[in-house]
């Protein structure tokens, strides 16, 4: 573990946890730690905190909290809603997604397709959006969900959630977002989506990893993914996890709060680190459109350039960044959201996820703006030189990457 300052952009991996939910947590380790199942006082004193974290959550999203499923992070809540919906409809064999969704999907998706399942995987254009005519037109009456994204990961790209929900509600299909990536950085108000199922993380939000809801609509068919006690209203088996769930609640509460600095504060820096980045480093380019985005990312490639030295020279500066989703960081294989916008595997490779959070700060984005040149030039003279100088080869050697989110 080092101490040295550390330079954190790659808030869309995981997110530092707020000292005021660390604070919320505290007391259920050290003093309320029992079972809410429990019959004695000690133990189900807690289920009025878990019933407060539950309306806070749906506070975050416009829900009624009877309509929250507590899960253990984003991919339960994404593999819960499409196993709800093929074992409630057992008629309708098929799923539609996208090329571009989390891997917590598209792995599922694949395992779904082993198991006889038929995937449809929607592409993308070049600026990352979707058509939707091909989406209506993909849609089949063996159809039993529709599934995609709202903001993606890699790219912040937004997909237009409340046309794709009119779309499904008009063709009497289930509807799923992973939406995982929005809370805090927009307003979500699961009524005006007019989706069925909404996936999140708390740990995208300042909150632990290792919790995550569902968000159910009540006309949605539910059947339970993880079978056993009869937890979560007999939806989830599983003794809740009550110091996290009650972090959980209190970040959705700190992430009401601080929509407008991400809206006004992170966007002003993510747009002064973007452009500066794009008119001073020759050979850089933004993926994905400009104006239908997070307002916290930006996906940049640089041409001659691996991410993978970009990243550990950056490491060696104490700037943390991404290239592509950190679950295929280490993998070497060029990230699929930017192949399936059209980039060859060689500019895919050369791109870095840049996130930003509420805690930046204009002087970090200052130090970012004068590290990140010098090793662009670097990385790019060691590639012409095509010699195997100290910088190729490190570049070409695995990078000891965190496996993340
Ligand atoms: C991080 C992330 C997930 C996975 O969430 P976990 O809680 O880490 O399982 C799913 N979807 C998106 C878009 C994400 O960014």
């Amino acid at each position: 573990m080092s101490q040295r300052r550390i330079f954190y952009f790659d808030n869309n991996a995981t997110t530092r946890v707020a000292p005021e939910v660390v604070a919320a947590m505290t007391p259920f380790f050290t003093e309320y730690w029992g079972n809410a199942s429990s019959a004695y006082a000690f133990g189900n004193q807690v289920v009025k905190d878990l019933d407060l974290a539950r309306e806070k959550v749906a506070a975050l999203i416009g829900a009624d909290p009877r309509e929250i499923v507590f899960t253990s992070c984003g991919t339960e809540a994404n593999n819960t809603a499409l196993h709800s919906a093929l074992v409630t409809q057992p008629g309708k064999r098929h799923v539609l997604t996208t090329a571009v969704e989390h891997s917590a999907n598209i792995k599922y998706c694949e395992f779904l397709r082993r198991r006889g399942y038929d995937v449809t995987f929607l592409p993308v254009e070049s600026d990352g959006s979707l058509d939707l005519h091909l989406l209506e037109k993909s849609i089949r009456p063996d159809t039993a969900i529709v599934s995609v994204m709202w903001a993606n990961n890699e790219t912040g790209v937004l997909f237009p959630l409340e046309e794709i929900a009119a779309i499904c509600r008009s063709k009497g299909v289930l509807y799923h977002t992973d939406a995982v990536q929005v809370p805090g950085k927009l307003k979500v108000d699961v009524d005006e989506l007019g989706v069925d199922f909404l996936s999140l993380s708390a740990h995208k939000l300042h909150a632990p990893k290792g919790v995550g809801l569902l968000y159910c609509r009540y006309t949605a068919p539910y059947h339970s993914y993880l079978i056993g006690g009869g937890q979560e209203k007999g939806r989830r088996g599983g003794t809740e996890n009550v110091p996290y769930i009650v972090g959980f609640g209190r970040a959705a509460e700190l992430a009401l709060a601080s929509l407008q600095d991400e809206d006004t504060r992170i966007r002003a820096l993510r747009d002064r680190l973007e452009q500066t980045i794009l008119t001073t480093i020759p050979d850089s380019h933004r993926n994905g459109g400009r104006d239908a985005r997070l307002p916290n990312t930006s996906n940049l490639t640089f041409g001659g350039c691996e991410a993978e030295g970009i990243l550990l020279l950056l490491d060696r500066e104490g700037v943390c960044v991404s290239s592509g989703s950190a679950c295929t960081t280490g993998s070497l294989a060029p990230s699929h959201v930017l192949t399936a916008m059209g980039l060859s595997p060689a500019r895919a490779k050369g791109s870095v996820r840049f996130s930003l959070g509420i805690y930046n700060t204009a002087e970090e984005v200052d130090y970012l703006l004068a590290k990140l040149p010098p090793i662009i030039a670097r990385l790019r003279g060691a590639a012409v030189d095509a010699s195997p100088s100290t910088v190729s080869t490190t570049t070409a050697s695995s990078l000891a990457a965190p496996v993340m989110a």
